[in-house]
């Protein structure tokens, strides 16, 4: 089975080939307000990688002071603009503006980040992960999915994609008991987590032998390191890493969601 490095690597290598042809370079338009550490760091990876494809990541950035109205009016800019395929605005934004009246001015073709109700694109790190898993030939009909954590960009649209591979889906969360949370594991095919728990799923839980465990969660540990909701080691079929696991297959996925935006736009 393909590491999830080497796939996504492989599948940079094949968006890559499909981009040299085209007419004009594949564009994404990345929104920012403000710095923000992590928002830093994940636009930089994404212009990397855009580079790296041979499509346009163009970064918008916007200094602290920057009214709701303003910003709505650059992504509106964009939103009609011909050479513009994919719009992102980087999360937070400052308290002072409102997030969904800012993601609503996106057109749903437009929206790579697959957030808005509706969108014809799958929210990037559960695209990543069902995309990686069925490039490994796993079988989704009728298996166990457990998912860990709800949240609106990671746990629900998780459970609804694997329901739509025809998964048995149950999601857990913080209010799950604990002897709860050992059944539904236990009975798993495939466990995602995304929690944010460093090492949360520690050996209190039992996985079937053949099941699929896929580590979300990002967690800065006490060496300064990164580390998952899984501790690793456990017995099973695969164990996804963290790092150089899901967050590549996020990445992956958004250009994706810019080519398929390209290709929508240029039948
Ligand atoms: P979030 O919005 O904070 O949601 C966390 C979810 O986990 C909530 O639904 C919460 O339940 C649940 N939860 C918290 N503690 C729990 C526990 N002990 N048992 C069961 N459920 C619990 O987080 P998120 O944005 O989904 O991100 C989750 C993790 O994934 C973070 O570490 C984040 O950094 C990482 N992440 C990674 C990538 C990637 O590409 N690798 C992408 C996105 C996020 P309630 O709803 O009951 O509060």
């Amino acid at each position: 089975m393909e590491t999830m490095k080497e796939y996504a690597a492989r599948r940079k290598k094949e968006l890559s080939a499909l981009a040299s042809p085209c007419l004009r370079k594949p564009t994404l338009s990345i929104f920012q307000v403000g710095h923000d550490a992590g928002s830093d760091a994940y636009i930089k990876g994404k212009i990397k990688d855009a580079a790296e494809i041979g499509f346009l990541a163009i970064h918008r950035w916007f200094d602290e002071t920057t009214s709701e109205g303003e910003l709505l009016a650059a992504v509106e800019k964009d939103a009609i603009d011909e050479g513009i395929d994919g719009i992102i605005v980087q999360l937070p934004l400052p308290k002072t503006i409102d997030e969904s009246r800012i993601s609503k001015s996106i057109p749903l073709e437009k929206d790579v980040d697959g957030f808005i109700f509706d969108s014809p694109y799958w929210p990037c790190t559960p695209k990543g992960i069902v995309d990686y898993l069925a490039a490994a030939g796993f079988d989704f009909r009728g298996k166990n999915a457990t998912v860990l954590g709800r949240s609106n960009i990671v746990g629900k649209p998780m459970a609804r994609i694997l329901l739509s591979k025809d998964m048995n889906v149950t999601v857990l969360h913080s209010k799950t008991s604990e002897d709860d949370k050992r059944f539904y594991l236990a009975h798993a095919d495939l466990v995602v987590s995304a929690i944010g728990r460093l090492g949360y799923l520690d050996g209190r839980f039992d996985f079937k032998k053949s099941a699929y465990l896929i580590d979300v969660g990002i967690n800065r540990g006490e060496d300064g390191k990164l580390h998952g909701d899984i501790l690793p080691g456990r017995d099973v079929a695969y164990q996804s890493p963290v790092p150089g696991g899901v967050g590549l297959l996020t990445r992956l996925a958004l250009m994706e969601n810019v080519y398929e935006a390209y290709s929508r736009r240029n039948k």
